[in-house]
Formats: structure tokens, C-alpha cells, sequence
């Protein structure tokens, strides 16, 4: 049931998630205010730029442009009139620790399996068919009731009652279980493991239904934006403007205000209080919930959900070019199951050998010269604690460094040495972005999807305090960019049209 009266929105947090909900809020005739602690909107979604070389430090990869050509054609020009929408050919290149690779187009599944009988043989060519197959039929049947709706708990399920779905999604088989049921050949079983980390979880825990994504980078394509996919955040906080939303950029909200059970509004850290009619926080859930007043926080869902795991990222700019390079690149270890150990751990550590992605973005804008290239390396890490006793302390002294060091060693080992063509480095760890975006832990996508139980015990959209809405990736459906651009609609219709608009 929406709620439809003339209000005053406060979003907190201008991730992603805070930009697209006001957004829409906006259209919906809600006055918008929107609060960043950061000098800077965007959130983990932004572009660095230094000496002509340009950097996306959060997400590198657009996949499902579908919800932001919503979102965007929704609340004025298209996407396409709004960013410069690329689609990669080829999109990925992955390496294996037997010096075997494949490289894939950016988009149609047909032609992936083609690339993949060409690199592996015929019989891995029929299988990949077959696995994108069932995560078709998984995207088919989730899309609607589960991801594209308010969360409803294990209620979720209901309208997928059906034995015959059930067994399709088979909510309590892993991801790694199914890919051994489609695959016998082990660089296959390391792919379709890789993509339980765009979701910050273990394939060994994550459900099989993350099948799902590979199936969707495919058929809808894996795109770039050109000058970087910070420019999304950018043409975000542009369309938020144009639409009337007020964007107030280092300022710290501290405290959500409730009066007679509903919010009232928020305190900020310059010690002003914005009166608001609805709040949707942006914020982490976590976080949202300790903005709250101690018996308010009672209402909060309990958040017992593992943490996502988090990212070590090396930002290099290179002199000369690679031969061989797509747009993503992923050199797989020996031991991948050694990585997500150490991650996972009850004391976590930075993985020894870790699989390495780079990011080296074909893209005029994004290098000052077509002989040099920027890279964007990100390597699974463990969650920051400066305790060291819920997660990896990534503030020792002198660490970082030696880590970065292990990181091109192992690049080097596996065939791609780049380390004589470093004119310099920058070195972003979790402690970084926990600091800069707010992200505890350094978590990349707030909670993973770790067990069975994960999607559906995330922080529902409408939380139980009347006018308190959560958004972004640690509440319902998730994190990436996909989900939370789905997150915000469901959030957008639930707070519904505004009575009287404002002027
Ligand atoms: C290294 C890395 C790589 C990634 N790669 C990909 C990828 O390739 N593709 C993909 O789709 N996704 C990727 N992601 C995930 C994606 O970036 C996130 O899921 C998404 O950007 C999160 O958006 P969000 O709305 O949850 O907000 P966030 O980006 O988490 O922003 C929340 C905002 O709220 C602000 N805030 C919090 N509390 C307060 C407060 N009290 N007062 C004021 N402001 C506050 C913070 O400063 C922050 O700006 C990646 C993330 C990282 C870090």
C-alpha cells in the first residue's frame, strides 16, 4: 500500500541508491531534501582522475541499463541522452593457472558459447548453453515477484509455489553445487564461481539463483560509460537537480527524530534539524538503524546477515599498452577455494594468491595518450577491522603496500608483468572506502548472499517505523548497480504520490 499524502522527503546518503529515489520522488511531487556527508555524491560509484589518467574506484562494469533507462526516461531525457552508453566487444577476458584463457563478446549468449566451444571444446560449448538456459528460467521467475517487489520475507516465495519452480531455483542448492552439475571442466566451475563475489559472497554459501547473473551480462549486455561510470552519479545528481531536489553535500545526518511513533525529520552535524515527513536512508543499514533512538531501534529489523566481503584496489597508471587486454580482465588462481577460506575465516586475511581483476577501459577519456593505460585492479579482501577481531586490520602499518607488492608479483607469475611500467601508484583499501562512503567494514555491497536465508532477511525497503524507507545495497534486493536501481523503485512506489505536489 502506498502512502500518498504532500510531504517533505529527507533522503540520507547520495549513493546511488539516495540518487535515484529522489529521483523519482521528485517527479512524484515530494519535496526532496537530499544529505551527503561527502563533499561529493556518488557514493562507491565514482570516477578518479590524475594527470590524465581516469579511474572507476566502485563499480567498473554496467550491466542491466534497463533500470536506469527507466529511472532516467522516467524523470526526463533518456539514458542515452543522458551518458555515453558504450557496449564492450570484446567485454572479458579470463585466464587460467594453466596459461589457458577465453575472451567473450559484451553481449548475446549465442556467441558466448561459441567463444567458449572455441577456447574449451564442443562439450563445454553445450553445457554453457544449457546453464544459461536454467538461469534464464531462474531470471524469469524472480524477476517479478521477488526483485522487482517489496520484500515479503520467505512470503516472497509464494507466488514461485509451484514444485516445478521451486526445483528450478532450488533455493537451498549452492552456486557451486549447480555449476558442478553443468560443468566437469574446472576453469568453468572457477567462472561460474566468480560470480557469487558481484554479489560479495562465497559460491560455496551463495544460492544458485546467482546463475542468474551470468545469464542477464549476456543478454542484455555488458556496457561501458564513456569517461567512466562515475559519470552516472554525475547525470544523477544532474537530473535530481533539474527536478527540483535539494542537494546539500557535506553535511552528516546524526540522528533520525521520531515523534509519536513516525519520523519527524533529522539532525545534521552542523546541529540544524530538517523537518521531514518521510526519511529514506541511504545509509547502511546498520548504520541507519544507530540513528535511531534506542527503543526506535527495537523496530529495526535485526540484521544478522554475514557482511559482504570487501576490496583491496590498486588504481596504476602505465606507460606503454598490453597486448591481449579487454575491458575486464580476470587472472584465476590455482587454489580459488584458498581465497574465499581466508576471506570468509572467523579472523579473516587477505587472500595469498588472489584472483585479480583489472579493469583497462579502451577509452580516449580515460588515459591522456593512446600509448599509456589506466588500471583499475580489484582483488576480494577481507572486511576492515581495526580491531582485528571482525575482520582483517587493513591499517598496519606498512601492510598495504607489501600487499600491492604480492598483488603484481602474483600478476607477473601468471604471465602479465606490468610492474616495469608503473609510473605510479595509488592504493585504496577497505579502512579507505569504510572512511570515504561510509561502507562498514569497506563492505562493497552491504550484506552477502551468503546461505539460503540471505535474500530474504535483508532489510525490507519500509522499514516498521512509519515514514522510515531504507535504500541501497545493503537493504532488499541487494547491491550493485542493477539491484539498487530496482531497490529504489520499489521504494519509489511504496511511498507513492505525493497529495497536494509541491510548487
Ligand atoms: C570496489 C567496488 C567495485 C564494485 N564493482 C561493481 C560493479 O562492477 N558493478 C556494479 O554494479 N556494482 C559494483 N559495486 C557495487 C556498487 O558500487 C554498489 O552496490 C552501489 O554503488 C551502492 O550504492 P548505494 O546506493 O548502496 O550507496 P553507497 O554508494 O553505499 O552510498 C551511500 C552514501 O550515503 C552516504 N551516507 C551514509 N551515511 C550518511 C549520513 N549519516 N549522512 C550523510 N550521508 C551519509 C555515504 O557517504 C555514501 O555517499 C562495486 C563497489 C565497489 C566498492
Amino acid at each position: 500500500m502506498s502512502e500518498s499524502r504532500a510531504s517533505h522527503v529527507v533522503v540520507i546518503g547520495g549513493g546511488v541508491g539516495g540518487l535515484a529515489v529522489a529521483a523519482r520522488l521528485s517527479v512524484k511531487g515530494h519535496r526532496v531534501t537530499l544529505v551527503e556527508q561527502a563533499d561529493r555524491v556518488g557514493g562507491k560509484l565514482f570516477t578518479y582522475e590524475r594527470d590524465g589518467f581516469a579511474f572507476d574506484t566502485g563499480p567498473s562494469l554496467f550491466t542491466l541499463p534497463a533500470v536506469y533507462r527507466d529511472l532516467f526516461l522516467k524523470t526526463g531525457k533518456s539514458l542515452e541522452q543522458s551518458v555515453d552508453l558504450q557496449e564492450l566487444d570484446p567485454a572479458f577476458r579470463y585466464v587460467f593457472p594453466d596459461g589457458s584463457e577465453v575472451t567473450l563478446p559484451g553481449v548475446d549468449p549465442a556467441k558466448c558459447a561459441t567463444a567458449f566451444g572455441d577456447a574449451f571444446g564442443t562439450q563445454v560449448e553445450a553445457q554453457w548453453r544449457e546453464f544459461t538456459a536454467r538461469g534464464a528460467q531462474m531470471w524469469h521467475l524472480t524477476r517479478g515477484p521477488f526483485l522487482q517487489s517489496p520484500l515479503k520475507g520467505w512470503k516472497s516465495l509464494i507466488p514461485l509455489a509451484k514444485v516445478r519452480d521451486v526445483k528450478s531455483i532450488a533455493p537451498f542448492t549452492s552456486l557451486r553445487t549447480l555449476a558442478r552439475k553443468y560443468f566437469t571442466d574446472p576453469r568453468m566451475i572457477m567462472i561460474v564461481d566468480r560470480y557469487a563475489t558481484y554479489t560479495g559472497s562465497d559460491p560455496r554459501r551463495a544460492p544458485a539463483v546467482l546463475a542468474t547473473i551470468p545469464y542477464i551480462e549476456q543478454v542484455f549486455g555488458a556496457w561501458h560509460i564513456g569517461g567512466g561510470l562515475g559519470v552516472l552519479a554525475t547525470a544523477l545528481e544532474k537530473r535530481c537537480t533539474e527536478r527540483g531536489v535539494d542537494i546539500r553535500v557535506g553535511v552528516t545526518v546524526t540522528k533520525i527524530d521520531t515523534q509519536g511513533g513516525s519520523v519527524s525529520g533529522v539532525r545534521l552535524d552542523t546541529g540544524e534539524f530538517i523537518a521531514a515527513d518521510i526519511v529514506v536512508s541511504n545509509s547502511d543499514a546498520t548504520l541507519t538503524r544507530d540513528l535511531l533512538s534506542q527503543p526506535d531501534q527495537k523496530l529495526m529489523p535485526k540484521i544478522t546477515d554475514s557482511p559482504s566481503l570487501a576490496g583491496f584496489v590498486l588504481l596504476l597508471a602505465l606507460d606503454g599498452t598490453t597486448e591481449g587486454i579487454a575491458h575486464h580482465n580476470v587472472w584465476f588462481p590455482e587454489n580459488y577455494n584458498a581465497e574465499f577460506d581466508a576471506i570468509f575465516a572467523r579472523s579473516p586475511t587477505p587472500p595469498n594468491d588472489p584472483a585479480i581483476y583489472a579493469c583497462v577501459p579502451e577509452d580516449p577519456q580515460m588515459r591522456p595518450s593512446p600509448d599509456c593505460e589506466s588500471w583499475f585492479i580489484l582483488v576480494n579482501a577481507p572486511r576492515h577491522d581495526s580491531s582485528g577481531e571482525n575482520g582483517f586490520n587493513w591499517n598496519t602499518p606498512g601492510y598495504k603496500e607489501q600487499y600491492a607488492q604480492q598483488v603484481l608479483d602474483a600478476l607477473a607469475a601468471r604471465g602479465t608483468d606490468i610492474r616495469p611500467r608503473v609510473k605510479w601508484q595509488e592504493i585504496r583499501t577497505p579502512a579507505d572506502l569504510e572512511r570515504n562512503a561510509m561502507a562498514p567494514g569497506g563492505s562493497i555491497y552491504g550484506t552477502s548472499s551468503n546461505g539460503p536465508r540471505a535474500a530474504f532477511t535483508r532489510p525490507a525497503n519500509q522499514s516498521n517505523i512509519p515514514g522510515l524507507y531504507l535504500v541501497g545495497g545493503s537493504s532488499h534486493p541487494g547491491g550493485g548497480l542493477p539491484l539498487v536501481g530496482m531497490g529504489a523503485e520499489i521504494t519509489a512506489e511504496l511511498i507513492g504520490r505525493a497529495e497536494k505536489p509541491s510548487p
